[in-house]
């Protein structure tokens, strides 16, 4: 086992435990969001009905700020309100909801959890943090506590971005948030921390915090209800060594838990010295040559036609224009001319790479790639009959091209 932490990043007197937890449940029932999710999980008197609504919401609230996941999350309820519900759906329209809110597979995964709920585990959710993230697939560390907690009232901690934020900061936590090493801290932190009796108010109020208090960049310590507690703000206010008495200072290199030693605390940065992330990878650069193709439809309004990503990798499933991924540094006349091959090979028409207008570039930023896409249009004034041993394609008019399961980045095109 390695060897326990420096007491400066540790909470190990129960006095200090009891009154972080009563000042923060106090805050969190005074200050808290009314969020759709919150008041569900707060009125519905069915455990099991409790647990899909938080999983839902929190399936959404990954990788998507609260404000936009209000609307899916309401669209989502009221079209599927239960479990049951949602394993009946097809995975077209669990996508046709989904457009727009990213990250596609979390959507695909919630639907094929809810099937195994229904099929394998007779209806009834797993109740506990550990057998949700073992039976259902999509459900990791995190949302596994947090169902378990808000839902079934296990006292289990969870750790999300808002949490490695706050818990950084109380207790001066300087190196990489990310190593498995730090995050293993953190949970048995967030473990030795959660309120015995009200588990998930407390978890969620510890995000809550995050979110709303202890912001990444301008953190409103003055408002903070855990200022007593925050050791990173004490050394903000005092400098190093801190005037804790109980707390042994780290001193200089050799500890696992502070910044790194090429890296010292900054007094510029303040608290925001702390969490401290290793430098991301860039994102991968990609160029898609893409071609709007357009026709007059029976009523005489312009269709377009689209067609279905595969089932598996980025965008899986997903409806969009045809679509070329480019090589890099391709001169505009051949990526016309790939693009034009492209699409002759597909339709079986002739189309030729003179005819494709060049409309622009549309860029759209995915979270591991920086993608192009080079937009051309082609109009068409005969029938096309495509190849059905191809991927599955159709017409469709500009409502039913929103109403789609279509990108954001197809949106944007
Ligand atoms: Fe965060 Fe400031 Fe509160 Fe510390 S005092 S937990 S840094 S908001």
């Amino acid at each position: 086992a390695p060897d326990p932490p420096p007491a400066q990043h540790l909470f190990s007197d129960p006095a200090e435990i009891e009154a972080l937890r009563g000042s923060l449940l106090a805050w969190y029932d005074k200050c808290k969001r009314d969020l759709p999710w919150r008041t569900l999980a707060a009125t519905e008197p069915d455990a099991d009905r409790r647990a899909y609504a938080v999983w839902v919401s929190e399936i959404m609230l990954q990788q998507t700020q609260v404000a936009t996941v209000i609307d899916y999350y309401n669209r989502w309820m009221q079209k599927w309100p239960t479990l049951q519900a949602l394993a009946q759906a097809s995975l077209e329209e669990v996508n046709e909801l989904w457009a727009g809110l990213g990250y596609y597979s979390r959507g695909k995964r919630l639907q094929e959890a809810a099937r195994k709920v229904v099929s394998e585990l007779a209806g009834r959710m797993p109740r506990t943090a550990e057998d949700l993230q073992k039976l259902l697939p999509g459900v990791g560390r995190y949302t596994a506590g947090a169902i378990a907690s808000i839902s079934y009232g296990q006292a289990t901690g969870v750790v999300d971005g808002n949490v490695i934020r706050v818990l950084c900061r109380l207790r001066c936590i300087g190196a990489d948030s990310s190593s498995p090493a730090v995050i293993d801290r953190l949970w048995d932190m967030a473990n030795a921390l959660v309120d015995r009796s009200r588990p998930g108010d407390f978890n969620q109020a510890l995000m809550e915090l995050g979110a709303t208090v202890c912001v990444p960049k301008a953190p409103l310590c003055g408002e903070c209800p855990v200022k007593q507690h925050c050791r990173a703000r004490r050394r903000k206010l005092f400098g190093k060594p801190a005037p804790v008495p109980d707390v042994e200072d780290c001193g200089v290199g050799g500890c696992a838990l502070c910044p790194p030693a090429t890296e010292p605390w900054d007094s510029s940065l303040g608290v925001t010295n702390f969490p401290r992330k290793a430098v991301k990878k860039q994102p991968r650069v990609a160029r898609t040559a893409t071609c709007v193709l357009e026709r007059r439809g029976c009523h005489g309004a312009p269709e377009y036609l689209i067609v279905q990503r595969p089932s598996s990798g980025l965008l899986a499933g997903l409806w969009e224009f045809p679509s070329l991924p480019l090589a890099q540094g391709l001169q505009e006349e051949k990526q016309r001319e790939a693009l034009a091959d492209h699409l002759r090979a597909w339709t079986g028409w002739p189309v030729v790479a003179g005819g494709l207008r060049l409309i622009g570039e549309v860029v759209h930023i995915f979270s591991h790639i920086h993608q192009t896409y080079v937009v051309y249009s082609l109009p068409l004034d005969g029938h096309v009959t495509l190849d059905p041993a191809l991927s599955p394609s159709r017409w469709v008019t500009e409502e039913e091209f929103h109403a789609s399961a279509v990108s954001t980045a197809m949106k944007k095109v």
